[in-house]
């Protein structure tokens, strides 16, 4: 599509709002707290900000919605995406949904400060819901205020953006644009209040249902209006599966765990933490959302969650996500149960889950290791030891990886071990920790490595270009985003801007960006922001 072709007025984009449509719809309109039975969502207006203010937008999802780059630049972009302004044709409402929050049954939760603007059609025929977080309190904002600040929202914009050009399922994000108003956080809950910059993210994604919609119908027993809100899904969002019947509620189920297995595949691979897998944070589309508390994994460590919120129980660290997936899906199992009024084709989506996780992450592993298939016989041992000897000494998981990719097997020669160890050397956080049997080991560990490559018989350079492609050199690392954030705190959002241009080609070697792919600095290591957050945001 050329540019003449894109949109310059943003009350020209085409609205076609099914959601609100099709299903129903809380009858009462006021904008007070409340529990909201027998509907899906509630109609609800954004809140009015005094000085908006555009800190950044994503060119690509600007282009998913045909948006000109002049539109993008302009006043009224920037007042929309910030709630003061409707654009013909939407119709904002918040969404009803509930959830199991940390292990518990949470009840009702539903869109506390997320306000959708409508579902916009764009010229490829695509359906694309825009989301605004942070517009204000809505029906289901229970004691908070509907409002987000600048820190969480930068932290979303930025990392929506990454995990989709790590070709992570992600939903999107359009615009961050700064209200003008104060939110007050007490940022670790420990009696230390401040005001912050309030800020709003317009999020972009072909929908947005969580298992918690689902959930919630059915904890209430609406049983005909958990059936309607199944077949609306299946109908919109996985039409490819045809019209809703018992044997289309069973391939969708199958369908939801296996995207949900493939989309924390993915996780693993590329060191990400989300931090909060409540269901309520668990899409239908298996699409990575609600980016709060979510951190990546700078030395590699299974046990490591950024949530100060779940420092105790550690229920949502990185080794634990692919358990906690299976446990979300057993959930929505549950919620789907009088539906299908059999176990059996549940326990099949389940099953799926475990094989089509198992499956991508052996496929993964080939990709991070550069071997041509898995063998299980020789791979098992050989993937085990090295994520051992990655917890053994605090060793960056991705520059390891990428460092990885240098080895050599082409050549046989007296000191290959030594060359190679000091290959992977700057990966290291502690080289104290590089004792004389870590080294041992190490070398060990290569030499298999090498021999297992030989087998393989890829050249080098073939192999390494097929490591680099699944192996990022740049990740929004956690110190990354808290220097943007610091930066946009002080009124400068170049920083914002970089770091989304930077993390465009996450795979490719950009000259001059180095800095941005070295591990943490020792400053980060326990400040706030960049190792330890909170679900205050
Ligand atoms: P989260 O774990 O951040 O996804 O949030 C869980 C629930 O709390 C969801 O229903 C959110 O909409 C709601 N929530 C979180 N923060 C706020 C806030 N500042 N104001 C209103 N609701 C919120
Ligand atoms: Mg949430």
């Amino acid at each position: 599509m050329n540019s003449r072709t894109l949109l310059t007025r943003l009350d020209d984009l085409v609205f076609d709002n099914r959601f609100i449509r099709e299903l129903p719809g809380d009858p009462e309109t006021a904008n007070y707290r409340r529990q909201v039975a027998g509907a899906c969502y509630s109609r609800v207006l954004p809140t009015q900000v005094s000085a908006p203010q555009l800190v950044a937008y994503s060119k690509e999802v600007a282009e998913l919605l045909d948006l000109s780059p002049e539109l993008c630049a302009s006043d009224d972009f920037f007042q929309v995406f910030a709630g003061n302004r409707l654009v013909q044709g939407m119709e904002p409402y918040a969404m009803c949904y509930g959830g199991h929050q940390f292990g518990y049954w949470a009840g009702q939760l539903g869109d506390g400060r997320a306000i959708n603007l409508g579902e916009v059609a764009n010229r490829r025929g695509e359906r694309w819901t825009l989301q605004l977080k942070g517009a204000g309190a809505t029906p289901y904002s229970r004691n908070a205020d509907g409002l987000a600040v600048l820190r969480s929202s930068i932290r979303e914009f930025l990392c929506s953006e990454a995990m989709h050009h790590l070709g992570v399922p992600t939903t999107r994000a359009l615009s961050v644009v700064l209200t003008g108003e104060a939110v007050i956080r007490d940022m670790f809950y420990n009696g230390n209040p401040r005001a912050e910059p309030g800020a709003v993210v317009c999020r972009v994604a072909p929908s947005f249902t969580r298992f918690g919609n689902f959930q919630i119908l059915a904890a209430r027993g609406e049983i005909d209006l958990l059936r309607r809100f199944v077949d609306y899904t299946i109908r919109i969002d996985f039409p490819h599966l045809g019209e809703p019947s018992p044997a289309v509620y069973a391939d969708w189920f199958l369908e939801v765990c296996r995207r949900t297995a493939g989309m924390i595949v993915h996780w693993q691979r590329v060191g990400f933490v989300h931090g909060v897998m409540n269901t309520d944070n668990m899409s239908i589309l298996g699409l990575t959302i609600d980016y709060g508390p979510y951190g990546w994994l700078e030395n590699y460590d299974p046990h490591w969650t950024p949530n100060t919120t779940d420092a105790e129980e550690r229920r949502y660290r990185f080794g634990q996500q692919p358990q906690i997936g299976y446990w979300n899906l057993g959930q929505l199992a549950n919620a789907l149960y009088p539906l299908f009024g059999e176990a059996e084709p549940l326990q099949a989506g389940l099953k799926a889950y475990a094989e089509t996780f198992d499956q991508g992450w052996q496929q993964t592993m080939v990709g991070k290791l550069g071997l041509v298939a898995y063998r299980p016989e020789t791979d098992d041992d050989l993937v085990a030891e090295l994520f051992a000897l990655l917890q053994r000494a605090e060793t960056d998981m991705t520059l390891f990886f990428r460092r990885l990719a240098g080895l050599t097997i082409a050549t046989e020669h007296e000191g290959w071990e030594t060359e190679m160890t000091a290959l992977l050397q700057d990966s290291y956080y502690l080289p104290e920790q590089l004792t004389p049997e870590y080294r041992e080991r190490l070398s060990h560990w290569l030499r298999h490595y090498r021999e297992r490559l030989r087998r393989d018989g890829l050249a080098d350079a073939e192999r390494r270009s097929r490591m680099n492609a699944v192996n990022p050199k740049y990740v929004l690392r956690n110190y990354l985003a808290q220097l943007a954030i610091d930066k946009a705190e002080q009124g400068d959002f170049a920083m914002v801007d970089e770091l989304l241009d930077l993390l465009r080609r996450p795979y490719d070697e950009q000259p001059g960006k180095d800095h941005c792919a070295a591990k943490r600095p020792d400053w980060a290591r326990s400040r706030p922001g960049c190792s330890m957050l909170s679900c205050s945001s």
